[in-house]
């Protein structure tokens, strides 16, 4: 019905019929798994009385969006925008918007929908709702089935509940990955109690792991850094670690059994899980956000879990969005930020990202300058 409507709209030439206006949108997309990137042109819905319409300026290059590109998670839609790190301007509002006025600076997470009715969402646990909608290749249950398109674009339509403010004086260049990146390590972190003193492991120190840390030492804790490279080394201690553990160095893992309050491992690879559970003091907590590729996926087994009794294993993913609010609130305030490399807007630049990615080349999170868009 509503194509038939549209149709007759065009036919008749009525282009001001709202219903109509969708938003053409330029972007970046794979077409099938891979890193392939290529400029894609797409729509999207016109803005609702409750939505606003975001000129994207930056997006980050989150580890999940590698994975979805090449399916290693599970079944993705193609052609595929991701981006879920998402800064930007507001250029237009729906009728009943309150939270926004155009001209705000305004951020998109992993998340633009939800149920609004179930337990998890009165509780502000929207990313946990059976009916949540991700921002990118995920069927929008409120759009007549649409499938959802990233940030990797140069405009995005959102309802205002699902958008977030970004406070006066961000630095706009750097706020785009805490939408995923910070979220993402800050929720567990609070989650887990971490309070000044306690002694904390990050395992992974990448986009996710760097943010981790900030938060942690923020917090006042002692920070140990593991991970399997040399070159990191400097930049873990110069962000406040205490100490740097090389895994591939067997020797500096000595003496850490049972050391630990809370390790919380952001490691998107294949690992030895119960390795971490055995640094684990009584009644410490090991909190897990990576998720690696599912056919690599590394386990516990339940013979661990009696061996190294007392200890507390919990999975997180991304945040609520009060939280995310409040997480964006608090970096800014705190002067926490990713460190990141900024790159144009071009799909054979995105694609090379990629693969640093992958390789572990970055320090430590990209970000796309949407506004360099052709
Ligand atoms: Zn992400
Ligand atoms: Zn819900």
């Amino acid at each position: 019905m509503k194509k038939a409507l549209i149709m007759l709209g065009c036919v008749l030439g009525l282009h001001t019929f709202s219903f109509a206006q969708e938003i053409p949108v330029k972007g970046f997309a794979v077409m099938e798994p891979g890193f392939e990137f290529q400029p894609y042109e797409f729509t999207r819905h016109a803005v609702g009385n409750d939505e606003i319409q975001i000129e994207i300026m930056y997006c980050g290059i989150c580890h999940s969006d590698l994975h979805e590109a090449r399916q290693d998670w599970m079944e993705e839609h193609y052609p595929l925008v991701p981006g879920h790190e998402i800064a930007g301007r507001v250029v237009k509002v729906g009728k009943n918007v309150t939270k926004f006025e155009v001209g705000d600076f305004a951020g998109v997470g992993c998340i633009v929908n939800s149920c609004h009715t179930c337990d998890e969402c009165n509780h502000n646990r929207e990313q946990y709702c059976p009916k949540m909608v991700s921002t990118y290749n995920s069927v929008d249950y409120y759009h007549d089935g649409e499938i959802t398109q990233g940030g990797y674009s140069n405009t995005i339509v959102v309802s205002q509940d699902y958008a977030l403010r970004i406070p006066d004086g961000a630095d706009m260049k750097r706020v785009a990955p805490l939408l995923c990146a910070g979220i993402t390590t800050y929720s567990p972190i609070r989650f887990a109690g971490v309070k000044s003193g306690d002694r904390v492991g990050i395992a992974g120190f990448g986009g996710l792991g760097h943010m981790a840390v900030q938060y942690a030492v923020a917090l006042g804790a002692k920070v140990t850094v593991f991970d399997i490279t040399e070159e990191k080394r400097d930049d873990a201690l110069r962000m406040g670690a205490v100490r740097y553990v090389n895994v591939n160095r067997p020797e500096e893992l000595e003496g850490l059994n049972g050391m630990f309050d809370f390790i919380l491992s952001t490691i998107p690879a294949p690992y030895d899980m119960s390795m971490y559970l055995r640094m684990l003091d009584f009644g410490g907590q090991f909190g897990i956000v990576g998720v690696p590729a599912f056919k690599e996926i590394p386990n516990l087994t339940l013979d661990q879990f009696i061996w190294n009794g007392g200890r507390k294993v919990f999975g997180s993913m991304i945040g609520g969005i009060r939280e995310t609010q409040e997480m964006l609130d608090y970096s800014v305030a705190h002067g926490i930020y990713p460190e990141v490399e900024i790159i144009k807007a071009d799909a054979a630049i995105i694609g090379e990202a990629y693969q640093n990615v992958l390789d572990g080349k970055v320090k430590f999170r990209y970000v796309i300058d949407m506004s360099t868009i052709k």
